[in-house]
């Protein structure tokens, strides 16, 4: 039967391969390993839904949209943070309905002739619906009043141009003026290459709106989420009076090949990554996403006055 079964076989695959069986069967067994192709199917790639399946690059995991956004983009299977959106995580954090949008009307302007720098620019604002690479606003977090700002990843790595820089300052002054608590969230890819020393000017500007902060003794709350990096590590996202920090995203402020290759060291393990920078001060905690709404709201308490 079996032999039977494999002569049947040998002769379906070489059928049409010349005249009369042949010994060299290779080709049509391997084929059978192949994956059938889009065009096979009569499909094209934008035929595809998109976004609907998300694989997490941690465990491969395979997820739906509606499972992922209802476990606030948390892997079920190995706890991996997905990026967010800004407009879910301020939902996330923010108490329901009290989210005020602020600056939202600030634009780019392309100060150093880069080529082709707006059209880039208003490509980013048309896929994700953003004007800039930060959502900033008024909020009420456990009852109590913030100034949060939420870096987007998506927009042009969240880079830190002079739109940026001015949000966050203003956000800042608009918290040391009503007295409220600022807390911001960073991801971002540094500073903006597009803009040159006006992105590099953010830096400073944002920290010194941070330090009249400190002096009017109101609370910053920094919280890192993958990736942050360049300029805005080296900035306001590390002068938190409490940073925290995503489980397992990464900081730093070089990437790791380039950190290598200045040094011509070989980098410990987990290098850059958010326990790593706890284990040696960096980061004050690590909260798991389903956490952080009332790790914030319960600090703000802490150190608010009223
Ligand atoms: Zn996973």
């Amino acid at each position: 039967m079996k032999k039977a079964f494999a002569e049947a076989s040998s002769h379906a695959y070489i059928e049409g391969k010349g005249s009369g069986p042949s010994r060299n069967t290779t080709f049509p067994i391997m084929a059978l390993f192949k994956r059938p192709s889009l065009k096979g199917l009569g499909l094209k790639k934008n035929d595809m839904p998109e976004g609907l399946w998300h694989k997490c690059p941690e465990c491969g995991q395979i997820s739906h949209e509606v499972d992922l956004k209802q476990r606030k983009r948390v892997c079920q299977k190995c706890d991996h943070h997905f990026t967010m959106i800004a407009s879910e995580r301020i939902e996330m954090i923010a108490d329901p309905g009290t989210f005020q949008e602020i600056d939202a009307g600030l634009d780019s302007v392309d100060g150093l002739g880069f080529k082709n720098y707006l059209e880039k620019v208003k490509s980013y604002q048309q896929k994700t619906g953003l004007k800039e690479a930060i959502v900033t606003g008024r909020a009420k977090i456990g009852g109590r009043p913030a100034v949060i700002g939420v870096m987007d990843f998506r927009f042009l790595g969240a880079s830190m141009g002079s739109v940026v820089g001015e949000k966050v300052t203003r956000a800042i002054e608009l918290a040391t003026e009503e007295k409220a608590t600022v807390v911001l969230f960073s991801a971002s890819g540094g500073a903006r290459m597009h803009e040159g020393i006006l992105s590099l000017m953010q830096m400073a500007k944002t920290s010194g709106a941070l330090a009249r902060h400190h002096l009017a003794q109101l609370p910053y709350i920094s919280v890192l989420t993958h990736p942050t990096t360049g300029g805005v590590t080296a900035s306001f996202s590390t002068l938190g009076d409490v940073i925290l920090a995503e489980p397992r995203c990464m900081i730093g402020f070089a990437g790791p090949r380039v950190v290598k290759e200045t040094t011509h060291q070989n980098l410990p393990p987990g290098f850059q990554t958010a326990e790593f920078m706890m284990e040696h001060g960096l980061v004050d905690r690590i909260v798991h996403r389903e956490e952080m709404r009332e790790t914030l709201s319960r600090l703000i308490r802490y150190m608010s006055r009223a």
